[in-house]
Formats: structure tokens, sequence, C-alpha cells
């Protein structure tokens, strides 16, 4: 697959045609603060194939194994565009709604479904996890 995204402003931008890992939803409760939404919707990717332009803000903050996660976004505009967790190295997430073409997410899982909000609504037919699933 072959994607694209930006960031609100247009200031970061990113590419890649490396085959995505996986596409879940994170219910974290960081994600949820860091995004300011339900879930962070993330795309994994081998680091090495995704090319990014522009400069990127990463904000550091422990996960629930200790391990720090990093959230990267653009400084000009504040859109959160990637993940990357020391726990996994070598990947990078991609947040699924910076996509220039959103149809190419179609969520596999939900994780961290132990801190679902109540106002969200889960596709029943995708795998759950309570937390962390096991890395692809
Ligand atoms: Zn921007
Ligand atoms: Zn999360």
């Amino acid at each position: 697959m072959s994607i694209s995204g930006k960031c609100l402003c247009g200031s970061v931008k990113y590419s890649t045609a490396a085959e995505c890992l996986n596409m879940g939803n994170c219910h974290c409760i960081d994600c949820k603060k860091a995004s300011g939404s339900g879930y962070a919707p993330t795309m994994l990717f081998p680091e090495a194939a995704v090319s990014i332009t522009g400069t990127v803000k990463f904000y550091s903050s422990p996960g629930r194994s200790g391990k720090l996660v990093h959230r990267g976004f653009c400084p000009e505009c504040g859109s959160q565009l990637f993940g990357k967790v020391d726990r996994m190295p070598g990947l990078i997430a991609v947040r699924a709604g910076s996509l220039d073409d959103l149809s190419l997410y179609k969520p596999t899982l939900d994780l961290f479904t132990c801190h679902v909000s109540a106002w969200d609504t889960l596709d029943p037919d995708i795998p759950k996890f309570e937390e962390l699933p096991p890395r692809p």
C-alpha cells in the first residue's frame, strides 16, 4: 500500500510505500488527552520506510510499560501525526486522521479497551485487547 498525509496547516507531510503492520484504535487515557478525542486511530509502519518532511515536535511521556511514548505533532498547527514507543524500536505509528485518503484506514483491532469512553461505540467484529496486543 502507498499512503501519504499531512497536518492541518501542511507544514509537515509524510509518505510511505511500506506495508502497514497493523491498524488499530488506541483507547488509552494518554491518547485521549493527546488527541482530544475518544481514541487514536493508528497505523503502524517500519520507521525507516516512512519519509517525513517539515519539522515535527515530539512530546514524551511514560507509557503503561514505564517506557517512553513519543507523540509527534506539527509545532505550527498542533496536529498530532505520529507516535513512537521505546518498547517497539524501529516502528512508527501514523495517526490515520492525517491521511490524504482517509478511506485507506481500516482498523483491525481495538487496544486499551479497558479505557473505552462511555460515549464511544466499538465495531463488534474486530478483536479487542484490554491493553496492548502482541507486537506485530
Ligand atoms: Zn501543521
Ligand atoms: Zn494510546
